[in-house]
């Protein structure tokens, strides 16, 4: 832990890492790359990025971490997925491929790939609530949460066409996700969100 700035890892086996070590510093954190246990024994909180959640399965199991992040987060580590990481992130998902495990964290049913697999990637406005603007979010192969237990906030849904309504991020307790890569955006709202999260919980 650094004074005042709590540390942040950021799976760093596959997606994309960089966007979200230059977010996480802009918000106030020490952020700092995790590929493996050691390295993720030193942080306060971790994200999961975007990238393919399947092939950070894989990688996360190989490399040893797959398990120490998994206690990490039963044991109350706080936590942002974006996009795969929202996966990585469900308790349960729908439209994964065979023997896919995801980390848990979130009472949550997430769809892989949910607004179509030839939707690549779309811009679009979500209403996040503890925002007082909208947040200009983008979707690139994107999941969405498609029920969630009684103790998940709603952060944000889609605010208009034809995905309008759809639940793209969450929070519980202290892990929270979006659908979204708010990472590859100018606006650093959804970082400094989860950074004084993070902070909330070590102050306490
Ligand atoms: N569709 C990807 C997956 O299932 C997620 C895409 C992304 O992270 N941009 O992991």
């Amino acid at each position: 832990m650094t004074a005042g700035r709590p540390v942040v890892g950021v799976f760093a086996l596959q997606g994309d890492v960089r966007e979200h070590l230059r977010m996480l510093e802009a918000a106030g954190a020490a952020a700092t790359p995790v590929r493996r246990s050691s390295e993720l024994d030193v942080v306060d909180a971790m994200v999961i990025p975007g990238g393919e959640s399947t092939t950070m399965h894989k990688l996360a199991t190989v490399f040893e971490l797959f398990e120490p992040l998994r206690q990490r987060l039963a044991a109350g580590m706080p936590a942002l997925g974006t996009c795969a990481g929202m996966i990585m992130l469900a308790d349960r998902i729908e439209g994964g491929i065979a023997g896919q495990q995801t980390l848990g964290g979130l009472d949550v049913v997430v769809r892989r790939n949910a607004f179509g697999r030839q939707v690549d990637s779309f811009e679009s406005d979500v209403d996040f609530a503890p925002f007082d603007a909208p947040f200009h979010a983008l979707f690139i192969r994107a999941p969405w949460v498609e029920k969630h237990g009684t103790g998940v906030e709603v952060l944000a849904t889609v605010a208009d066409g034809p995905a309008a309504g759809r639940i793209v991020a969450v929070r519980q307790d202290a892990v929270m996700a979006t659908s979204f890569h708010p990472e590859i955006t100018g606006d650093d709202r959804v970082h400094r969100y989860f950074v004084d999260l993070v902070r909330s919980i070590r102050g306490s």
